[in-house]
């Protein structure tokens, strides 16, 4: 018994981007098992999903955000560089969230997260290790990373290693991975980050970091010696396209060509870093040069988990930061949000694209909204106008989570899964 898609316009973002027109989409299991032509694969006993008003396009791959904190949205607007102190990012209040808070605040997250067509986070803050259960309640796909710091004292592990031993780090294996998450350049010392390398070696966990998001961290590892972020993580060993970088808005030019010489991976989150640094960096001069993907960030820095209103962003921006209308075309685009974000998490043989073997993570887009009309180019309407609202259903590993624009489960449940 399978599930089927049936007649759907199908943006499969494979190799060449292509787009089919009346297509069947057969689902066994997590994966999806054929892709055909409209009508044919369906057959007695299996599951139907109408989709013949339907856009079928690879689920978002969001590679960094904070989705425990969801609940801090609006308290952090209009706020000066120095609001956010040096290597402490965090809103008025927050010291009195409890642990039932935060999982409930990651419970809506997820829930969002779904109905705006995001099937996988990169998701980090402390004591991940007591937040994991609810991501992996909610069915998201996720890789899971603890914050780890040492500027405020000795670095505590035991989150991390029981967030790997729990889900480990093969994402074939489980929908929950694991890697491993040092804040920040400036908030972790030398021997930390290059304990975080070695770690990451002996584990065969990805590296996550956040990297040259303010002046204030670049001043700080300069007063350490290092001439600037890329040295920094050099003298760590943190280089290449297991380590992944966010935000990187503070490098100068030979900084971005030695980025791209290590081939590390970069998280690049516009709506964040506009709105609290008022810069961001120059897309067009990263793409095809090293591993990029798109991250919304938190809520108090973004303030939307939309990953369409992520994808128009760093379209626009990327066009006004090369000075060129041409660059940054519709097609790179689709590609950054889904299968680019996948290669960036070391997930793109799983998900990211619509093709018979790969895990069934995908989004129905309801071609009759009226921001969807007229089609003349899926792609371009997905970049350029679809948002949440033309999301009308979600699967991740073949699991139906949104279902006409309705969430199938009732969140409440993933956070006693998570207290549980
Ligand atoms: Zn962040």
């Amino acid at each position: 018994m399978a599930l089927v898609l049936t007649h759907a316009t199908v943006l499969t973002v494979d190799g060449a981007d292509r787009v089919l027109d009346d297509r069947d989409i057969q689902i066994e299991g997590a994966r999806i098992a054929a892709i055909g032509p409209g009508g044919s694969l369906a057959g007695p006993g299996d599951t139907r999903l109408d989709c013949a008003r339907g856009v079928v396009m690879p689920g978002f791959v969001n590679t960094h955000t904070h989705a425990a904190t969801a609940l801090f949205r609006g308290l952090a607007d209009d706020k000066p560089r120095e609001f956010w102190p040096e290597g402490s990012y965090s809103v008025p209040g927050q010291e009195r969230f409890t642990a039932a808070d935060y999982r409930a605040s990651l419970a809506a997250a997820c829930a969002e997260f779904l109905g705006n067509g995001v099937t996988t986070i990169a998701d980090r803050v402390a004591k991940m290790d007591l937040l994991a259960p609810v991501i992996a309640a909610s069915g998201m796909r996720a890789v899971v990373g603890s914050t780890i710091a040492d500027v405020a004292g000795p670095a505590d592990w035991g989150s991390t290693e029981r967030t790997l031993e729990r889900y480990g780090v093969d994402p074939a294996a489980s929908r929950v991975f694991a890697g491993i998450a040092p804040h920040a350049l400036d908030t972790c010392s030398d021997a930390l980050l290059a304990e975080c390398a070695r770690r990451a070696v002996q584990t065969g966990a990805k590296v996550f970091l956040h990297v040259a998001q303010s002046e204030a961290e670049v001043a700080s590892i300069r007063r350490r010696g290092h001439a600037g972020a890329l040295a920094c993580l050099r003298c760590a060993g943190l280089t290449g396209p297991d380590v992944v970088a966010a935000h990187c808005i503070y490098l100068d030019e030979s900084e971005i060509d030695g980025f791209c010489a290590d081939g590390t991976a970069i998280c690049h989150c516009p709506a964040s870093n506009l709105k609290i640094e008022a810069r961001t960096l120059p897309l067009a001069r990263y793409l095809g040069r090293t591993p990029v993907g798109l991250g919304t960030d938190w809520t108090a820095s973004n303030n939307s988990m939309d990953m369409f209103w992520e994808m128009r962003l760093a379209a626009l921006v990327g066009k006004m930061k090369a000075d060129d209308p041409e660059v940054l075309d519709t097609r790179q685009m689709l590609r950054l949000a889904t299968i680019d974000g996948a290669r960036v998490l070391g997930i793109d043989h799983l998900v990211g694209s619509v093709e018979t073997g790969k895990r069934a993570d995908l989004v129905v887009l309801d071609r009759d909204a009226l921001e969807m009309m007229p089609l003349h180019d899926a792609i371009s309407n997905v970049v350029y106008s679809a948002s949440p609202r033309s999301v009308r259903d979600v699967l991740v590993d073949g699991e139906v989570r949104v279902r006409a624009h309705r969430l199938v489960q009732d969140p409440r449940n993933w956070v006693e899964a998570g207290s549980a």
